[in-house]
């Protein structure tokens, strides 16, 4: 059994920390949501300084062009789940720590269980989708937010507690974002040290502000430039037409601006038939024959027939996406636009609704 003082001995010695504080980190509960490049050295910076419960979410499963930069996996985890084989890993590396792990996606209809026992939510996703999700519920909830993003060689972290009357981030952006407008890692490339540094700056910030004596000051941004070393700190307003920190929106009507409506239903999408390129994402063994006869003679192309879909879609084209019954053309469009793929649609019914002409 090892003795708690003499592992966290270095720690608990330092100027400001202390057993007390040791003991408030024990007893805190964190949800770190993303177990990739940022969130791998979030993770083991936190669970090593002691926090005592980690939640970490991602959906996500190992891929090999991760290992380079997300310390935790080897090559023989490739196609598991990141959040199994991150907890697995910390179980063996923080002797104090209880770790859970959710490997779903973040989305409207599950954040609110996922953080509501949280003392503090840190935000290591890679998608302004899901970074304005976890920011909105956790305003919503009232719970401390730290929000990291970087973008090649530079990167920003918010801190957000909104226990206090302070501007939140529809307040820097009072349109949300969407994940076309700024590559992301798979698009522009990544260096492992610039994650490993934001994750740990993160983790940081997290520590302190779990303490209650935050390093950056709520509504406030930490940019740096790893390329010239360059740091800023720079504050927001708070927009005093702001629905969202003024607590003037219910949890419902927040919710209706993140449905979707990438589906469109057979009459409307035969109305623009010409305007689609229309991709069969069947298996080859389920096509027949006389499928296409609904189209005229518009084209159709099975989906095995278009190889690395992601690279393969031009943005001026709209793309219209079918299966047999419109459920996993769905689920393909949903994870396109998490990808940053705005022109892509879902026939709603898929073939079944073609058979109800
Ligand atoms: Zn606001």
């Amino acid at each position: 059994m090892i003795d708690r003082k003499e592992y966290f001995k270095r720690q608990i010695i330092m100027r400001d920390f202390g057993m007390l504080s040791q003991e408030k980190l024990l007893a805190s509960r964190v949800v770190v949501v993303g177990a990739g490049g940022l969130g791998h050295p979030a993770l083991v910076a936190l669970a090593l300084a002691g926090v005592g419960h980690l939640t970490i979410v991602d959906h996500d499963r190992v891929d090999v062009s991760n290992l380079h930069r997300q310390f935790l996996f080897s090559p023989k985890d490739s196609g598991s789940f990141k959040a199994d084989v991150a907890k697995s890993r910390l179980e063996v590396m923080a002797p104090f720590l209880t770790v859970e792990s959710m490997p779903v996606m973040v989305v409207p209809e599950n954040i609110i269980d996922l953080i509501k026992k949280a003392d503090m939510v840190l935000d290591c996703s890679d998608n302004f989708k899901a970074k304005f999700l976890i920011h909105d519920a956790c305003l919503h909830l009232k719970k401390k937010l730290v929000q990291t993003s970087i973008y090649q060689y530079e990167g920003q972290i918010l801190y957000f507690d909104a226990q206090k009357d302070s501007p939140c981030l529809r307040c820097l952006y009072p349109e949300k974002l969407s994940d076309g407008c700024v590559g992301n890692c798979a698009e522009v490339g990544v260096l492992g040290a610039t994650a490993m540094a934001f994750g740990s700056l993160q983790a940081m910030v997290a520590v302190e502000a779990l303490l209650d004596r935050p390093n950056i000051k709520t509504g406030e941004i930490l940019t740096f430039d790893l390329k010239s070393m360059e740091s800023m700190k720079h504050s927001f307003a708070k927009k005093e037409t702001c629905a969202h920190c003024t607590h003037q929106k219910s949890w419902e009507e927040i919710l209706l601006e993140y449905q979707t409506n990438y589906e469109i239903d057979l009459p409307n999408a035969l109305k623009a038939k010409e305007q689609f390129v229309w991709i069969d994402i069947r298996s080859s063994s389920e096509i027949q024959r006389d499928d296409y006869l609904f189209l005229n003679d518009t084209p159709a192309l099975p989906l095995f027939k278009v190889p690395g879909l992601c690279e393969a879609l031009e943005k001026h084209k709209k793309y219209l996406f079918f299966c047999a019954r419109g459920i996993r053309s769905q689920r393909l469009v949903d994870e396109l636009h998490r990808k940053g793929v705005a022109n892509a649609y879902s026939l709603k019914g898929g073939l079944s609704a073609v058979r109800g002409l």
